[in-house]
């Protein structure tokens, strides 16, 4: 489905989109190993993230498993819910887990419970507190079931023409006064961190440090103007894992994000600039490594999440998304390039990252140099190199803000 049409019919759950789940969630089991008989995998923990018309939940196994979700409507006389029910086979389940809802009650999230529905299968339940679209897909490198659920009220009507308004307002925004002047919400990310250094050059800089400095700055620099409220993922040395850092954005409605990034190549040679949109495949071998890399998975593990990439990213928000990436590599470029001669640009491109997979909003992933460039490398120690980094996303995302073409996250 194309479009703002499109995206509206979803909105409520229909036995259609019930019949494209179960053949997504088909396809997906058919891809699922059987689990290794020595140590069965076992549901070890249950995260959620949620406000009252967003959540995604994650279910960790661990190692692969075979899954199927289904939903049922409410069942007023039995005192039921709206449920959505992930069965998992072949797995066990932790102790705690099992005595312990994870008690939400938000006006979209009642509650999240989990236990054994027979000897081999365990049932993970979402009771909802009414019907709402959702999504399901597993992510490989550890093994997690994602459900992405969109609640069906309170979302403010879109603007017909582009250009007429500069933010959507939020359910959590103040009641909105003439005088008010929307401030624009961005999410930087930081990508990897903690545990996880990213690419490392031969020199010994790591991804994680330098791509939190380059977040740092580019808050600042957003700040400064008063516009923008802006966010980070992360502001220090810690491990998120990349759908918490995807939920994140959308619990926090944010209009932009932009994730961080520092590109490495078994060619020592590679260099220069890209900024990555959201897409379920990548035109040449390079591009599908960066995203295994990206993603802590091998290039064979990449497929799972085609469908979904498909289904979810759509319509308007692809079209913002891809309008932003282009701007953002211009002016990182243009800016770098003023203090830096011969300067690389590799453009737009698109690759199947799982930090962008479900954001409602525009999103894009700039790879910002080549750590495994030792030119680049020993640019990216300095900080005016740092800063013309920063101060091309910066003058990229106010320009995005000022021409009000912000208009189509999902809020
Ligand atoms: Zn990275």
């Amino acid at each position: 489905m194309e479009g703002e049409a499109g995206e509206r019919v979803e909105l409520t759950l229909t036995r259609r989109h019930l019949g494209a789940l179960l053949l997504l969630c088909a396809a997906v089991l058919s891809l699922a190993a059987p689990p290794a008989a020595d140590a069965a995998p076992a549901v070890s923990d249950i995260r959620a993230w949620t406000n009252e018309i967003y959540t995604r939940v994650a279910i960790d196994t661990g190692d692969e498993v075979s899954w199927q979700a289904n939903s049922l409507r409410a069942d007023p006389e039995r005192n039921l819910p709206p449920r959505i029910f992930i069965d998992i086979r072949g797995a066990g389940i932790r102790d705690e887990i099992l005595h312990k809802p994870v008690e939400v009650r938000n006006g979209l999230l009642r509650q999240i419970r989990a236990g054994r529905f027979d000897r081999d299968t365990v049932r993970v339940v979402i009771d909802l507190e009414r019907e709402s679209t959702y999504r399901v897909f597993a992510l490989p490198g550890p093994f997690r079931i994602i459900v992405d659920i969109d609640g069906e009220g309170e979302i403010p009507a879109l603007p017909n023409s582009p250009g007429s308004v500069a933010a959507v307002p939020s359910p959590e925004d103040p009641v909105p006064s003439p005088a008010r002047k929307p401030r624009v919400r961005v999410m930087i990310d930081p990508g990897h961190g903690g545990k996880d250094p990213g690419a490392i050059g031969r020199t010994g800089l790591k991804e994680k440090d330098v791509v939190l400095e380059i977040g740092r700055r580019i808050r600042e620099k957003l700040a400064r103007s008063g516009e923008f409220d802006v966010r980070m993922t992360r502001d220090e040395d810690v491990f998120i894992p990349l759908e918490e850092r995807t939920a994140m954005a959308n619990k926090g409605r944010v209009d932009v994000f932009v994730s961080l990034h520092i590109n490495a190549s078994r060619n020592r040679k590679a260099e220069g600039f890209s900024t990555y949109v959201l897409s379920r495949g990548a035109s040449n071998r390079e591009d599908l490594e960066l995203a295994a890399r990206e993603n802590g998975v091998p290039v064979g593990k990449l497929q799972g999440v085609k469908f979904i990439i498909d289904d979810m990213f759509t319509g308007a928000r692809k079209n913002e998304s891809l309008r932003l990436a282009k701007t953002v590599n211009d002016a990182v470029v243009r800016h770098v390039s003023s203090r830096y001669p011969g300067v690389h640009s590799t453009g737009l491109k698109q690759a199947p990252f799982y930090v962008l997979v479900g954001a409602r909003m525009t999103a894009v992933l700039v790879e910002a140099s080549f750590i495994s460039n030792s030119r680049e490398e020993a640019r990216l120690r300095e900080s005016s190199y740092l800063d013309g980094i920063a101060d091309g996303v910066v003058e990229a995302v106010r320009y995005y803000g000022q021409n009000g073409i912000l208009a189509h996250s999902d809020y």
